[in-house]
């Protein structure tokens, strides 16, 4: 991983501004992972790609994060602090890496792999949220066969596919990061999912609106370029900034 600069990571926000989401977070990994070739991230599974948004996260903001939810109970909204340590698991990637995976079930026998970015994408541009999970789990099954005969393009039971869902899931547990809340006002206990990404994008946004501001305030008192300004420390920016304000 390189250490974004001040100037390269409002490049890739103001290129991420008009791109869906998904195409924000490969472009910051991208970036961030110059070693590894840009086509990767995308047909990487969710897991491996939502580990290096944690990775990221922790390299740009720190281990600390702040987040909100509201109470499906009473709607509350509460905070909620965490570490990204804390939502790093531990897997053997070697696996998820793998082309392939076997199932049987119901004496079905499927050859599928991990849903990637390209997948996601996919399922969403198709519209409808019907079925969204469904579609997303048979563009992943490479080969069903039943008693050794082929089953191409044949409905696969619910039962497969619950099967299918569950192992998924086992084989990349870190696409599905999920926290424990209580509710502080009803008591209400539930367990809310964690998307790194959009969490991510909106700490990028706010802290490159943050930055902008400060650019122009520099710049109006010192007369100094943007680049100048972006190439100063993030603590000498704030102590220049704080001997224009007295
Ligand atoms: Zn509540």
């Amino acid at each position: 991983m390189t250490i974004l600069g001040a100037e390269q990571l409002l490049n890739v926000w103001e290129q991420g501004l008009n791109q869906p989401l998904l195409q924000r977070a490969l472009m910051l990994l991208a970036a961030a992972f110059p070693e590894r070739s840009a086509g990767a991230f995308a047909t990487m599974s969710i897991g491996e790609r939502d580990f290096l948004l944690l990775q990221l996260r922790e390299r740009l903001f720190g281990q600390h994060l702040s987040n909100t939810a509201v109470c499906p109970q009473c709607d509350e909204r509460i905070e909620w602090q965490s570490r990204i340590a804390d939502f790093v698991i531990e897997t053997n990637s070697g696996e998820a890496k793998a082309a392939g995976f076997e199932l049987q079930a119901e004496g079905y026998q499927l050859r599928f792999r991990l849903p990637n970015s390209l997948d996601v994408a996919a399922v969403a541009n198709a519209g409808g949220a019907e079925n969204t999970a469904q579609q997303l789990l048979l563009r992943c099954v490479l080969e069903v066969k039943r008693g050794g005969v082929s089953r191409a393009n044949q409905p696969l039971p619910e039962g497969v596919m619950q099967a299918l869902t569950e192992r998924i899931e086992s084989l990349d547990p870190q696409a599905d990061i999920r926290i424990n809340l209580t509710c502080p006002g009803c008591g209400h206990s539930w367990c809310a999912l964690f998307d790194i990404a959009s969490f991510l994008w909106a700490e990028i946004n706010g802290w490159a609106e943050r930055t902008l501001q400060m650019v122009y305030r520099l710049a109006a008192a010192y007369g100094w370029s943007e680049r100048e300004i972006l190439n100063l420390s993030p603590v000498r920016r704030q102590l220049y900034l704080g001997m224009v304000a007295r």
